[in-house]
């Protein structure tokens, strides 16, 4: 089947810019490496009373030979379990009192119970190969996971968001099978989304020890998990997608009704960023009137933090959902706010225009 590619998709795997911050990832999604869950599975720990001490030396093993270059392959003896097999127990374990994201519930998920986000049994409202991601993610094996944790007032997605019950239910087995054809179909990556990625981590888990085809795995997520979370995703996640949308904890709990925002995601954006390869692209989009508050900071957290990272300072605001109900942010952004965003953005020396302009 032929896509219609964006102009600039084709090309965006030779663009230095991309080939510098992400190297990795393109290797994966030309074929040429191995995801990093492939490695996980290669990477053998011998049973321990501690599932997180076992889970914890995989970690110092992966960590060490991608920062050497490449991992080698492992060979099962008797009673061991791969570190994928590790990290599925763990998630399990996770789920039956759920601490998967920040809020820690404490449901047992397994047993029908719900929190915050009302996710029961995974769902997936769609999976289709998405052509208008940044260049190099594009054409992207997108799986839209029913139900968030967030309760974003301008959220573009609220008909999935905001309805874990809508789309269909997923086992580990149909997750694999839709990743692998998405991927057969052409797709550059396999992109977990949502709504939000997180409250399904056990089966997503699940689904790459299942899934026959290699790919890059795109975590695009709003950066709530819990801590003990990040750890699994750490040495999965080819490339992270994060949002950072707010700097100011009462922004974040006036339009996504969630606390203790900016400690959570700096702490899963350092994480994430000092696990090799800690390859990603950062997503910040403006609000309107949010500049100071929020803009500013953020992109100069992220020069001093995370400064290598690609950033994808965005314009598509648009006052949807409930948006209304807040008078500040009931308009779409000026082009003044922009060129300013991106005056910020060059002034703090961020990479940036490979994946922020059209
Ligand atoms: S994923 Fe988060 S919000 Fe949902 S039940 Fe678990 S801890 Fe609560």
């Amino acid at each position: 089947m032929a896509w219609l590619l964006r102009p600039d998709a084709l090309s965006a795997f030779d663009n230095e810019e991309i080939r510098e911050t992400i190297p990795r990832y393109v290797d994966v999604a030309r074929g040429g490496r191995r995801p990093l869950f492939r490695i996980d599975q290669r990477i053998f720990l011998n049973g321990d009373d501690d599932p997180w001490r076992s889970h914890e030396e995989g970690l110092r093993i992966m960590s060490e030979c991608l920062t050497e270059g490449e991992c080698p392959e492992g060979t099962r003896e008797r009673g061991q379990r791969s570190l994928l097999e590790v990290k599925i127990s763990l998630a399990r374990s996770l789920v039956s009192e759920c601490r998967l994201c920040e809020w820690k519930c404490g449901v047992n998920r397994l047993e029908g119970q719900v929190g915050v986000c009302r996710v029961g049994a995974p769902r997936v409202a769609s999976a289709f190969i998405h052509m208008g991601e940044e260049a190099p993610i594009t054409p992207s094996g997108t799986v839209f996971f029913s139900g968030c944790n967030f309760r974003c007032a301008f959220c573009q997605n609220w008909d999935i968001s905001q309805f874990p019950e809508s789309g269909s239910p997923v086992d580990a087995g149909r997750l694999a099978s839709a990743m692998d054809e998405l991927r057969g179909r052409g797709a550059r990556n396999v992109n977990l989304v949502g709504g939000e990625p997180t409250p399904n981590l056990h089966v997503i888990l699940e689904a790459l020890n299942l899934a026959s085809e290699d790919f890059p795995v795109i975590w695009n997520s709003n950066m709530y998990m819990s801590e003990e979370a990040m750890r699994l995703l750490l040495g999965v996640v080819d490339l992270w997608l994060p949002d950072f949308k707010y700097w100011r904890d009462e922004c974040a709990r006036r339009y996504s009704g969630v606390l203790r925002y900016r400690e959570t995601v700096t702490r899963n954006l350092r994480m994430a960023h000092n696990f090799p390869p800690g390859e990603m692209v950062v997503r910040h989009l403006v609000l309107p009137g949010h500049l100071e508050c929020c803009t500013k900071p953020i992109l100069g957290w992220i020069a001093g933090n995370i400064p290598n990272v690609l950033v994808n300072v965005m314009d598509q605001y648009r006052p949807e959902y409930r948006a209304g109900e807040f008078e500040e942010i009931n308009r779409r952004i000026s082009r003044e706010e922009m060129r300013e965003a991106y005056r910020m953005a060059d002034e703090l020396g961020l990479r940036w225009r490979s994946v922020s302009l059209p």
